[in-house]
């Protein structure tokens, strides 16, 4: 088939690369130049374990093309495509609804475009409010144009992306239509082959679910974090109760593991997303607003520790921090809890030194007025941060710092002091090695 793809992030990329690699022939529309250039090189924007394996030969077998809005061949590419896929970013507004701009601008491209888009089929693969499906249909059939609008919500996991897409636990798919459910069907048969995990519901529904998917999971990981704070209060032990709860299987072991915080461009938008859609309706969606004050209290917890362990004094001190990302196999600093300690320290006069596996780059340009203050360093090994830092401050859960090299620490740190932000290391060993260890939900001092 021939397929067109607007957004070429996280998302839209994963999905036009994932198609192509089956032999269909995508057109990928960009918006930002800077990207564009890029992926015209054959190079991903940004960093997705295994996206350059399938994106790097559908390039060279030419299934795989990027074009700009303004590209004049791009009308004829559209004419000719049989399924219009919309991936753009729907970021929130400072209300907490959602900014469609970016989708009702590919609205208004392709209602301008020539002949009726008949049955031609636009995926909404956004995640967007409920309804938008039905808004885009009216924007299509004002400008006489008549596609068929369906809803695909996307629920690949950034730093899993690729096998996600390719390997997903079920794809839902939003229509009434027979032909677009013959065509989802075609498309999505090649990653069904073991069974068909094609779900089918109404266009209301099918958006729904997606902010019920991530309401629920953002609910599990506050709920672990609340426990893990009557954990510290009551001198329990958040890794004993989280043993304990995982086990039954009723409750399962994913999206409960306490830590700094949910960050990210989707759990913290699409929450307040559906509060504001439950307060159009008249409803007070109480979990996931609880679920929200919650992760902003949590997210604070690495600042309070450290002004818990050196005072007043914390604002002479050189923390040193690893991990920026707001999770691991991701570039992605957009709501990471590193960005929110990094400001609460260089604001009361702290400095610091960070490192990352991936993401330096995109810091780099994030923090650039913190770099050029020299309140910040950013650095490329993560014992090059700890020297000489008062204290360790762990915020992300990659695998290069499960396993420290402790002597080698001590040896540079000014002082021995880890914060875990994660509960990735192993409190009895840490203490053992000679640092002062304060992990999540666990007993505070040595
Ligand atoms: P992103 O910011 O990485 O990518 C969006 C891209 O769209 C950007 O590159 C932007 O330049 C481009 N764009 C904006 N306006 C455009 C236009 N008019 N024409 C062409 N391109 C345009 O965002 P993302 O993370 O890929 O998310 C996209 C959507 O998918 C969002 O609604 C998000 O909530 C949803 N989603 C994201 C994830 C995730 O893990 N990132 C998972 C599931 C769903």
């Amino acid at each position: 088939m021939k397929l067109v793809v607007f957004g070429g992030g996280y998302v839209g990329l994963v999905t036009a690369a994932g198609l192509a690699s089956c032999g269909h022939s995508v057109s990928v529309v960009e918006a930002d130049s800077a990207k564009l250039d890029l992926l015209r090189r054959g190079d991903a924007p940004f960093h997705e374990p295994l996206l350059d394996e399938i994106l790097k030969p559908s390039i060279e077998k030419k299934f795989l093309s990027f074009y700009s809005i303004e590209d004049e061949s791009l009308s004829s590419v559209i004419a000719n495509s049989s399924v219009i896929f919309i991936a753009v970013g729907t970021p929130e507004l400072p209300s907490g609804a959602t900014d469609l701009r970016a989708t009702l601008s590919v609205v208004k491209f392709l209602c301008k475009q020539r002949g009726s888009l008949s049955k031609k089929i636009v995926v909404v693969k956004s995640t967007v409010p409920v309804g938008t499906g039905d808004a885009l249909e009216v924007m299509f059939r004002k400008s006489r144009k008549k596609p068929i609008v369906i809803s695909n919500p996307e629920f690949l996991k950034q730093g899993n992306a690729v096998t996600d897409f390719i390997r997903p636990e079920r794809v839902i798919v939003g229509t009434n239509d027979s032909h677009a459910r013959d065509v989802m069907n075609a498309l999505y048969k090649p990653f069904m082959l073991k069974s068909n995990r094609l779900i089918f519901m109404d266009r209301r529904s099918s958006e729904a679910v997606k902010y019920a998917c991530n309401a629920f999971l953002a609910t599990k990981i506050s709920f672990i974090n609340e426990m893990s704070r009557f954990a510290e209060a009551c001198g329990a032990d958040i890794r004993h109760i989280r043993e304990g709860m995982i086990t039954d299987s009723r409750i399962g072991n994913q999206f409960l593991f306490p830590g700094v915080g949910f960050g990210g461009s989707c759990f913290p938008k699409d929450l307040r997303s559906l509060i504001h859609q439950g307060q159009a309706h008249g409803l007070k969606f109480e979990i996931p607003a609880a679920s929200w004050s919650i992760n902003k209290r949590q997210r604070k917890w690495p600042a309070e520790q450290l002004s818990k362990i050196f005072g007043k004094g914390l604002g002479a001190k050189t923390i040193a921090i690893w991990g920026l990302s707001f999770k691991p196999n991701t570039d992605d600093l957009r709501e990471s809890p590193a960005g929110e300690l990094i400001e609460s320290l260089i604001r009361i006069g702290a400095k610091v030194v960070a490192y990352d596996p991936v993401a330096i780059r995109n810091a780099q340009v994030k923090w650039r007025r913190h770099l050029k203050s020299k309140k910040l360093s950013l650095v490329v090994d993560p014992y090059s941060a700890a020297q000489d830092a008062d204290a360790l401050a762990i915020l992300t859960e990659w695998s290069e710092f499960r396993a420290p090299d402790f002597d080698r620490l001590r040896k540079s740190m000014k002082r021995r002091i880890i914060v875990d932000g994660r509960n990735i290391l192993d409190r009895e060993e840490v203490i053992r090695t000679g640092f002062r260890y304060f992990g999540v939900g666990q007993r505070a001092l040595v």
